[in-house]
């Protein structure tokens, strides 16, 4: 159910350049319950006293119903991110949320392949924490697309995530560079999904800027990913 609610801010933290996680703390009694994957409504006040509304998915996992995170692109003067970049921690910022069909369809009756680039990589990873809980044995293999090593944030994470479940593995494409390091492959996302021979027997969760994602879309579509195996969230703003 879609309610408004009241929080603090209480961590800011830079992750790469242009890319900050800001965690909150839901003020009581309030709680967030919520499926891995939808997102919240951040309203940013204004000076005419009508805020305006910004979408950002939920970073962490649903375990947490007092606290969480969210990972979000400083975009040049966007209005979210001079908002949350200049408050101080423990100010009060209200959400409105959560919302979103982007979710995990159970129960799980193929492997799962989830295709990110950039900040849509928050939502995936919320639902892989959450899968990390869950000891499913269908395979999941996260594709990361970057432009560059530099760009590169969430990798201890990530690695860490594979040490907790045996199922899970990832890989960044990075679009501008040839790294050599385990871990990262040349490339676009779709360089590494032209390996894979059996496209259509696997369920596809991508998210990411809308461009992208259709992309994507009409990439799985081309070799022969049924419709209803592609669950996609567009990153628009
Ligand atoms: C379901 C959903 C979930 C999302 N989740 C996330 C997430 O987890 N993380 C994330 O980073 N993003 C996410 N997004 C994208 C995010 O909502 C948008 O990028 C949003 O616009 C960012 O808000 P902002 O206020 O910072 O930027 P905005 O103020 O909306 O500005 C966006 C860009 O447009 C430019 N701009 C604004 N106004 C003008 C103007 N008048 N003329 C020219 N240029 C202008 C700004 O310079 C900026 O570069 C999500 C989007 C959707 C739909």
């Amino acid at each position: 159910m879609i309610t408004t609610f009241k929080t603090r801010l209480v961590k800011k933290k830079a992750v790469a350049p242009n890319v900050i996680v800001f965690g909150f703390q839901i003020d009581p009694p309030a709680k967030l319950r919520f499926r891995a994957g939808q997102y919240l409504i951040l309203l940013v006040p204004q000076p005419s006293g009508v805020p305006a509304r910004r979408l950002f998915s939920i970073f962490t996992p649903p375990s947490d119903q007092k606290y969480f995170e969210l990972l979000v692109e400083i975009l040049p003067n966007g209005l979210a991110a001079s908002y949350l970049s200049q408050i101080s921690q423990t100010a009060e910022v209200v959400f409105q949320g959560p919302a979103g069909m982007f979710t995990l369809r159970q129960p799980f009756s193929r492997d799962l392949i989830f295709l990110a680039t950039g900040t849509g990589v928050a939502p995936v990873y919320s639902m892989l924490r959450f899968l990390a809980g869950q000891k499913i044995t269908r395979q999941q293999q996260l594709l990361f697309g970057l432009r560059t090593r530099a760009e590169v944030f969430l990798f201890e994470e990530l690695k860490e995530l594979q040490k907790q479940n045996q199922s899970f593995s990832f890989l960044y494409c990075l679009s501008r560079e040839h790294p050599t390091e385990a871990g990262f492959a040349p490339g676009r996302v779709t360089n590494e999904l032209e390996k894979i021979t059996n496209l259509p027997d696997f369920d596809f969760y991508v998210c990411g800027g809308k461009d992208v994602v259709e992309a994507l879309r009409q990439y799985l579509f081309g070799k022969r990913v049924p419709r209803a195996q592609v669950y996609s969230e567009k990153f628009t703003g």
